[in-house]
């Protein structure tokens, strides 16, 4: 049977990926490989916009990519590569800025918050983001991105740059891909608080040792109402619960909620089972890992390849887009 069409995600290269990375990305990635052609880029040019020092570009992409290979993302089944090494993607981000109206830019939500967040470095990039973005999608010609709901506006964003394209030139070069809305889990860091980030330090790697991995499940906070081993606690605001609806067994999760509510388990136990089933289950992921690791050279050939399947999709379309404009 064919596939249902091509799929294009990104992720910028933030080093080893933790729990959240797994549960709203790398995990969907994954299953997407079976019914679609999928093409995933780490977006390192992407990452410029934001970084203030380049020193670990290079040791964050190949980590993200040793995440991805060991969770079951298939060089086989997709093309997974590096965005810098198909650089046309840099020639039609330029050419789809001139069809895109800088106020529409400036306005979105994204780019305010950006400014909010580093006013020191309001670069040309912050604003051409989406540009950018949307570029990455039409150079595949994606008709499919997943997206979580927050990300829709930025999809949308993508459709209306295409419409503006075929419509300047006439053409129907560009696909305007439509969005592939899956519902993640919202995971939050082990601060209780916010969703769990790296920069946030709030979070939990994959590649985590046993050892690293207690420790951090240790360090979560819990029902912050329950103070005391004799106080019953409320699993239902709690982010150990949260995690164990996901890793643990649905006897363990049912005794967790039965037991915590009437002080019949200490967050210290719980925690504990937390910990050894999060190892159980990443066992496998590490172990692939590893083996990975072991030939980091191999790695490097298959994005090398990666690139090179990238590029014969990405320069047909950009002899078409050449084309559509009239350029000699
Ligand atoms: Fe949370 Fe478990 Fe403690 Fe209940 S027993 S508050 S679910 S850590």
């Amino acid at each position: 049977m064919g596939k249902k069409g091509r799929v294009f995600s990104g992720a910028r290269p933030t080093g080893r990926q933790h729990l959240g990375n797994y549960l709203g990305a790398m995990k969907n990635y994954v299953a997407l490989q079976e019914d679609y052609d999928c093409v995933y880029s780490v977006v390192d040019i992407h990452a410029l916009t934001t970084m203030e020092t380049t020193q670990n570009l290079k040791s964050n992409t190949l980590d993200m990519v040793l995440d991805w290979l060991a969770a079951g993302m298939d060089p086989e089944k997709s093309i997974i590569f590096v965005q810098s090494h198909v650089p046309e993607v840099m020639e039609l981000h330029t050419i789809l800025s001139m069809v895109t109206p800088l106020g529409k830019l400036t306005d979105l939500p994204t780019f305010k918050d950006k400014v909010r967040e580093q006013p020191h470095n309001i670069n040309y990039g912050l604003v051409g983001y989406p540009v950018l973005m949307a570029a990455d999608i039409a150079l595949y010609k994606a008709d499919t991105v997943p997206v979580g709901v927050d990300q829709a506006p930025h999809i949308e964003f993508t459709r209306e740059v295409v419409r503006s394209f075929n419509y300047r030139y006439n053409c129907n070069v560009l696909v305007e891909p439509q969005m592939k809305v899956t519902e993640f889990p919202k995971v939050i860091g082990i601060d209780g608080q916010q969703k769990m980030s790296k920069s946030l330090d709030n979070h939990i790697e994959m590649a985590s040792t046993p050892e690293e991995m207690n420790k951090r499940v240790m360090m979560m906070v819990t029902d912050p109402q329950r103070q005391r081993r004799s106080d019953p606690g409320n699993p239902d605001v709690c982010n150990v619960f949260s995690l164990h609806k996901i890793f643990s067994s649905p006897e363990e999760v049912k005794m967790i909620d039965r037991e915590c509510r009437i002080a019949g388990i200490g967050c210290v136990d719980c925690k504990k089972l937390l910990a050894k089933n999060l190892n159980t289950h990443l066992e496998p992921f590490r172990e692939r890992r590893a083996e990975f690791e072991k030939h980091t050279e191999d790695v490097v050939d298959m994005l090398n390849d990666g690139a090179k399947r990238a590029s014969v999709i990405a320069k047909k379309t950009m002899q078409e887009v050449r084309s559509a404009i009239g350029l000699l």
